[in-house]
């Protein structure tokens, strides 16, 4: 979508002024640009038109910079078919909020309640009840145990003999009990939408009363993923949308669809498989996504979010007084590790995801465990104290990390660097090169 959209907008930026003709030239290349996007031929008739007739109007003719005054009203309009605001969870007034997930089996329910209890738990303290109600696949039970074992995250299950209805049940008792403040309903979905299917999911709405009907939706599935969320809405009335594996280049014509179609907000995006790839779905960040313009907002929180805030403060005032010692520096390797591949943060920031030889930057998850098999075998002084890392020093932790002399060496003086480097920023001194990354 981005890509065929970009070239529409370069196309008008070469002209200086915009004529009738350019805005009919350029609809149609964005109408065909959202239909091989897989975005609904309704959604496309009623965008293209706005969109038009706005670009036709006084407004775009009459301005000085008419080209940008277009992309403004695309990326306007893109905005107001997503939704225009980010829409919150239900709470319930009094807990726990119940936040029960219908889908399609593969869509990332299970997966999803993962994510958003861990969002939830790092966020707001949170301490959420998962309960097992996918009693057709023992796998199924499974994976939330693991997960909610992975989390530190308690997991309610019956095992697949029981009505889920009753597991519900159940569920909820032991969060009443236990003051658990949100509960998670992870039910079974099917390859395709059946009767008995929605009969269920029916009968669980109806016993437990949930502030929030979650519906899963796979981006990948395009089209499809249309109809499967129109059919889950009409049967179950949800109240939100999840839109996963939106990463990658999964084309953004479902969310597109989906919010026109449904009338539901989407609340939140996946974007990989990892338990911390999640985000509040933000129409206006959306559409600034899908224009190509990057997404600095988000990059900004995803980072925010890994960086526990005392800790961010301890590490401030380490910097400051130039104490930085190993054992922080393993706690940022693995903050940083923890954060998602390099690679998907640097295209997040505006301007960057063109750019030539990105997909070259990696860190190398070998490099950062070799890192801390190194650290891993200094003693505790040592870790504290990284003057004391005298010649015969360095020959026993390289003996003891299975490396070289050179490679303990090399370690050494790139931890000395960045803490120079980290110094200097504390006291507000950007290191060249960086004042562009954070203006
Ligand atoms: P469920 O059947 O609806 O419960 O789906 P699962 O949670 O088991 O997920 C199905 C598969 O999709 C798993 O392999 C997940 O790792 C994967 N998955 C879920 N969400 C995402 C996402 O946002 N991005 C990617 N790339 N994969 C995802
Ligand atoms: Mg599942």
């Amino acid at each position: 979508l981005t890509d065929r959209l970009q070239v529409a907008m370069s196309k008008l930026k070469k002209k200086g002024t915009v004529k009738e003709e350019d805005v009919k030239e350029m609809m149609r290349e964005i109408r065909l640009a959202l239909l091989e996007a897989d975005v609904n031929l309704q959604v496309v008739r009623g965008f293209t038109k706005r969109v038009g007739e706005r670009s036709i109007g006084v407004e775009i003719l009459e301005s000085l910079n008419p080209t940008q005054q277009i992309v403004k009203i695309v990326d306007e309009e893109l905005t107001k078919v997503l939704g225009s605001e980010a829409v919150e969870l239900n709470k319930s007034p009094k807990i726990p909020t119940i936040v029960m997930m219908v889908g399609l089996q593969g869509a990332g329910k299970t997966t999803f309640v993962g994510k958003l209890s861990n969002f939830l738990k790092k966020n707001e303290k949170a301490r959420p009840l998962l309960i097992a109600g996918d009693v057709y696949r023992p796998a199924a039970i499974d994976q939330l145990k693991v997960i909610g074992q992975q989390l530190d995250i308690p997991v309610f299950d019956m095992g697949t003999d029981t009505d889920p209805v009753e597991i519900v049940r159940r569920g909820l008792e032991q969060a009443k009990e236990n003051k658990n403040d949100y509960v998670f309903i992870d039910t079974a979905g099917r390859l395709h939408i059946d009767e008995p299917l929605m009969d269920e999911l029916k009968r669980i709405k109806e016993f437990a009363q949930p502030n929030e009907i979650l519906l899963t939706v796979d981006a990948m599935t395009g089209q499809d993923a249309v109809t499967v969320a129109q059919s889950f809405n009409e049967q179950l009335d949800v109240t939100g949308v999840v839109l996963t594996k939106l990463d990658g280049d999964t084309r953004g014509g479902a969310a597109l669809s989906i919010r026109a179609i449904t009338g539901k907000p989407i609340k939140f995006i996946g974007t990989g498989e990892k338990l911390t790839d999640v985000e509040v779905f933000h129409p206006d960040r959306m559409s600034s996504r899908i224009l190509g313009m990057g997404d600095m907002l988000t990059l900004i929180e995803k980072a925010q979010r890994e960086y526990d805030e005392d800790q961010a403060e301890e590490l401030a005032r380490k910097m400051r007084e130039n104490s930085f010692d190993f054992n922080d520096f393993i706690e940022q390797l693995d903050q940083v590790m923890g954060m998602g591949p390099l690679e998907d943060l640097i295209k997040m920031i505006p301007g960057m995801n063109n750019v030539p030889g990105l997909d070259q930057i990696k860190v190398d998850p070998k490099d950062v465990a070799r890192k801390k098999a190194i650290v891993f075998s200094m003693t505790p002084k040592e870790r504290e104290n990284p003057d004391l890392l005298n010649p015969s020093r360095r020959r026993r932790i390289a003996a003891g990390s299975g490396n070289s002399v050179v490679e303990v060496n090399r370690m050494i003086k790139q931890f000395n660097e960045s803490k120079k480097m980290m110094q200097q920023m504390s006291k507000g001194n950007m290191p060249p090169g960086m004042e562009n990354m954070m203006g």
